[in-house]
């Protein structure tokens, strides 16, 4: 009797809100009666889910900068989280965790060696976090291209989520997921999930209203007709929004705690997880990818890059960022390769390692010591210490969060300024060579449709700050 079954993928997610010289997150009005999004989504969406167990019975992914942050806010639900995996691991050899690329960049817009740290720093995270290494690691915005694919594979991933458009076909079976062949011999295993019921979870409240319905009317309708032209099992794969369970939509964190409970098995599903189905499911059927494409631009990902019908205002403002920011990513890397390579020998697998210093497993200067190829002076130390935290900020610039809304006058583009203006201010202290002249003058360039508010006048606001770095 071939078997029909589900998982619900939660993608938890929010963008790093802190100021980067306080590390304390400002004030946001809107997120009122709390102090800040974070503490209201804490509030409505990880703790009711955390309590009733919902991270145990869903496949769901949260972002390290995320994770950072609920670590010390709120150390009881991110333990829960983290354990709620584990107990899925420990009874079947594989957890129903997701690692995340570290810093949710759009990882087809990134260079070659940033690709490798995005994937490299997000499995140390998970790594660190749920003591056991990932075997499936969600895509920011699930962009994608071939290279990305083969990087994940060479670190020892083994499945990821796309949307069903992101496959090069028409013709989707939604029932099973597909091996990607790579260069090299290589493959990996890509779940495309459910385009009709991901839409009507992630945008429909009177799907979610009631889970005995959505499992009896929505779910179970959808095996039945794909049953006719496979007699095999099926899998199909809900994705959406961790967030919608509790925050954007109130109390559906009991809607999911009862369809995983008691309304999946009255309509004959059983719920799974991606890595539990592949235990017993060889992946047998194949598939090609469409390159540069994503979950939340039906454009490519332009959204991210340029002017699409996603964010329909002037989008000028978001190509002149991309710009400013990709020719401040590269002279910060002239910077820091020119200073470190006569010291350090492999510079660009310090960098890659440099994860496990932001995850305090290893002293800065432990680190840079066993990766030198000769005693460094203090000088020396503090040089390549301090370009090393310009390169971590330099990660963070990427944020896609930066590029996602209509305007440029918002918070999330206003980070990622200060994230630039942080990384040239640590280049400026480890060098003297002074990198704000030049990306001043790219960033007036970058002008919200709305305000008028221009990036370089935020990036020279950020640079007048006073700071000082704490001795390392
Ligand atoms: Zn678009």
């Amino acid at each position: 009797m071939p078997t029909k079954s589900f998982s619900i993928h939660g993608h938890f997610y929010q963008p790093p809100r802190e100021d980067p010289l306080t590390g304390i997150i400002p004030q946001e009005p809107g997120a009122a009666p709390h102090k800040n999004w974070n503490e209201r989504i804490l509030d409505e969406c990880y703790q009711p889910n955390a309590s009733l167990h919902n991270f145990e019975k869903i496949s769901f992914n949260v972002g390290p900068t995320l994770f950072t942050w609920l670590e010390g806010q709120d150390p009881h639900t991110y333990q829960q989280i983290l354990n709620q995996d584990r107990a899925n691991y420990k009874k079947h050899g594989v957890g129903n965790a997701f690692a995340q690329a570290y810093n949710h960049t759009i990882l087809p817009l990134a260079t070659s060696s940033d690709k490798i740290i995005q994937i490299t720093w997000g499995i140390a995270d998970f790594n660190h976090r749920f003591g056991h290494p990932p075997r499936g690691m969600w895509l920011p915005e699930t962009a994608v291209d071939y290279e990305v694919l083969s990087i994940l594979a060479n670190q020892g991933i083994e499945y990821t989520i796309l949307a069903p458009w992101q496959a090069d076909t028409d013709e989707l079976d939604p029932t099973v997921p597909y091996r990607v062949s790579l260069p090299g011999s290589s493959s990996i295993v890509v779940f495309f999930y459910h385009r009709g019921l991901s839409t009507r979870i992630s945008f429909s409240a009177e799907a979610t209203a009631n889970a005995d319905r959505f499992a009896a009317r929505e779910l179970s309708p959808n095996f039945q007709q794909s049953m006719e032209v496979n007699s095999g099992d099926q899998f199909i794969l809900v994705v959406s929004d961790g967030e919608l369970y509790g925050h954007h939509q109130p109390f559906r964190e009991q809607f999911l705690s009862h369809l995983m409970d008691g309304a999946s098995a009255a309509a004959g599903l059983s719920g799974t997880y991606p890595g539990l189905w592949l235990k017993s499911h060889p992946v047998t059927r194949t598939m090609r990818i469409r390159e540069r494409t994503s979950w939340s631009c039906h454009h490519g990902i332009t959204r991210w890059t340029g002017e699409c019908a996603c964010t329909p205002w002037d989008g000028r403002w978001k190509s002149n960022l991309r710009y400013s920011l990709n020719r401040l990513a590269a002279a910060l890397d002239s910077l820091y390769f020119d200073t470190v390579y006569p010291w350090i020998s492999k510079p660009r697998t310090l960098r890659e390692r440099y994860i496990h210093v932001m995850l305090g497993e290893i002293e800065a200067e432990d680190l840079i010591n066993e990766m030198a190829n000769r005693t460094l002076t203090g000088q020396q130390m503090r040089q390549v210490y301090l370009l090393l935290e310009s390169q971590r900020e330099r990660q963070r610039i990427f944020t896609s969060c930066g590029w996602f809304f209509e305007d440029f006058d918002r918070i999330e583009p206003k980070n990622v300024i200060t994230y630039a203006a942080q990384a040239v201010r640590l280049a400026r202290l480890a060098t003297g060579d002074d990198l704000a002249p030049q990306t001043a003058a790219d960033l007036r360039h970058v002008v919200s449709p709305v305000t008028g508010l221009r990036a370089d006048q935020v990036f020279n606001q950020q640079l007048a700050r006073e700071w000082e770095p704490e001795q390392g």
